[in-house]
């Protein structure tokens, strides 16, 4: 495990963000280890590489037209309107539509119910949009005294603070921070209603890095490729003077359902194969027992990870400060310490000072994140591939879960293998560190799991009869796998998309810590006993389900979880 995380996460692996070299880097060692161990390929074609189309894409500025009837020229883009980026199952990247009237819809996000008559094939305009709703992270105004901050460490904690931000901001939610276009706190009324395309007003108060990034080149899927699970509209943002073109009066005196000028409006958010492989990699050890062996067992982590950050830090004092003020690293904002923790953090820099200079540090290495459960994935096969159980077994490195779980989507949706043959799915993220001192209910035995009874009480109870015959007891812990959904947690790896197919899946953690999306997740922090006695409690979960007589029964989503 070490030697092959100290591989894995090196810092000529340039963080293995999805579409760079460094991680075809990745992904190809582990294809060699997939076939050393002597395993059968199991992506496309025969080979180990599952592909995702994967590209530059945008909006042409010079193709992309919007129109307001009677006017002599198209609206300037940039300057008076922009597209809306397109969000999964909710903003769609491609318009086309000739002289539609708008209506105007009132605020966004509000409760007022859309008259069907009034929107239906017309394009609704909202005052504001889901570029304006974000509550971003940190507040206004700098980085908060870390004593005024609400304790989030470990998933009690992070429940009543979620909570008490959610009423803070009116009741709705559950969100912990960050992206505010997420499909899921989208208003899909004018959609429910039958609007062809949406328009927010509100252009004078969105960023210039969001103005700018309209027209810039992102990287992502090729879209189109799998059917969204809801109606996805294209949206523009315009600016009020515009809206008050299309009205006829200032937006403050906009009734909704008022009827306004009608638009045109062409753009569309094209992309191209990119110039790097971007790719899942799957293996497969056949069962033994021929009626089984068409069932699969599966265990997965991703492959990819944050690259190269863009400004360099001092690695010793990022860590320093983070071990004493955010202890789940990334998850918790910056802040400004107390005298107490200024104190903590000189001298844990003063100790580092004492045995080496100031390392200038910019590589998002992942160690943990996902190299840990990449690696000891790996193991996991060395140790399976010198056995066969009936059932048969699928290795899956997902690609692409940072910012999007794209690897496992694709998969599920592309599955290479019929996705009702596999019984039970472990995905594993983070597991190399939970010591006592990082993690809350951390220790040597211990290990988060969520997930494994939302869809099949029975997977659940296979874990845990597993876990108690064991000479080696796991400290299992709960506390995240409750129905608050605290920070998010089963929303944010690639369980999410298995569970959306109907596939048991447990998600299994050593949890947060103080290095989580930071240049500090490196292989020297990781505590390599604690991953590999969680291997060998996975190998055995495993086992007990692929050489079992039946599969786990499906009992079907237990309805006291949030859909992710
Ligand atoms: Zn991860």
């Amino acid at each position: 495990m070490r030697t092959r995380l100290y591989q894995f996460a090196d810092d000529s692996m340039l963080g293995r963000r999805i579409g760079e070299p460094g991680n075809v880097k990745g992904t190809d060692y582990i294809a060699r280890e997939f076939a050393r161990l002597g395993l059968k390929p199991g992506g496309d074609n025969g080979t180990w590489y599952q592909e995702l189309p994967w590209g530059p894409l945008g909006f042409d500025r010079n193709a992309s037209r919007f129109i307001v009837a009677g006017d002599r020229a198209p609206l300037l883009g940039g300057t008076d309107w922009i597209p809306a980026v397109p969000v999964t199952n909710a903003i769609g990247g491609r318009a086309e539509f000739t002289n539609v009237p708008t209506v105007f819809a009132g605020r966004w996000n509000d409760t007022t119910a859309l008259d069907p008559n009034r929107f239906r094939g017309r394009v609704a305009v909202f005052l504001g949009g889901p570029m304006a709703t974000g509550g971003g992270r940190g507040g206004r105004g700098g980085p908060q005294r870390c004593d005024a901050l609400p304790d989030r460490f470990g998933a009690a904690a992070a429940v009543i603070a979620d909570a008490a931000a959610a009423a803070a901001r009116g009741g709705r939610g559950g969100r912990a921070g960050g992206n505010p276009a997420a499909a899921d706190t989208m208003d899909a009324r004018a959609t429910a209603a039958g609007a062809v395309a949406l328009v927010f007003i509100g252009l004078e108060s969105t960023s210039a890095t969001a103005i700018r990034a309209a027209f810039a080149t992102r990287m992502g899927i090729q879209p189109g490729t799998a059917p969204p699970a809801r109606p996805e509209l294209p949206a523009a943002v315009i600016t009020a003077s515009v809206a008050n073109k299309l009205f006829g009066k200032p937006v403050a005196e906009l009734n909704v359902a008022d009827i306004g000028k009608s638009v045109t409006g062409a753009w569309n958010d094209a992309w191209r194969k990119g110039p790097v492989a971007a790719r899942n990699v799957i293996a497969i050890l056949p069962g033994s027992d021929p009626a089984r062996a068409n069932e699969y067992v599966l265990v997965g982590a991703h492959n990819d990870h944050n690259g190269v950050a863009a400004t360099a830090v001092d690695h010793d004092s990022v860590r320093a400060v983070n071990t004493v003020t955010r202890r789940q690293g990334g998850n918790d904002p910056a802040c400004i310490p107390t005298a107490d923790q200024q104190r903590r953090i000189d001298s844990m820099i003063a100790r580092a000072r004492s045995i080496r200079p100031p390392r200038a540090d910019s590589i998002n290495n992942g160690a943990d994140d996902d190299g840990s459960g990449s690696m000891l994935m790996l193991e996991i096969a060395e140790r399976f591939a010198k056995e066969r159980p009936a059932r048969s077994i699928i290795f899956i490195s997902h690609q692409g879960e940072e910012g999007g779980l794209r690897g496992s989507r694709w998969f599920v949706d592309h599955p290479t293998v019929p996705l009702e043959n596999i019984v039970a799915a472990h995905n594993m993220d983070m597991v190399g560190k939970g010591r006592v001192t990082e993690v809350k209910y951390g220790g040597p035995t211990s290990v988060q799991l969520l997930g494994a009874r939302r869809l099949s009480r029975e997977f659940g109870d296979i874990i845990d009869s597993v876990n108690a015959v064991r000479t080696e007891t796991m400290a299992i812990d709960r506390s995240w796998d409750v129905t608050a959904n605290p920070m998010r947690r089963f929303c944010r790896s690639d369980q999410v998309n298995y569970v959306r197919k109907n596939v048991p899946v447990v998600y299994i953690s050593l949890g947060y810590t103080q290095d989580y999306h930071q240049v500090t997740d490196e292989p020297q922090y990781i505590d390599y006993e604690h991953s590999a006695r969680l291997g060998r409690f996975v190998y055995d979960v495993m086992w007990a389900i692929a050489v079992r007589k039946d599969r786990p029964a499906i009992a079907g989503h237990d309805p006291a979880y949030p859909v992710c």
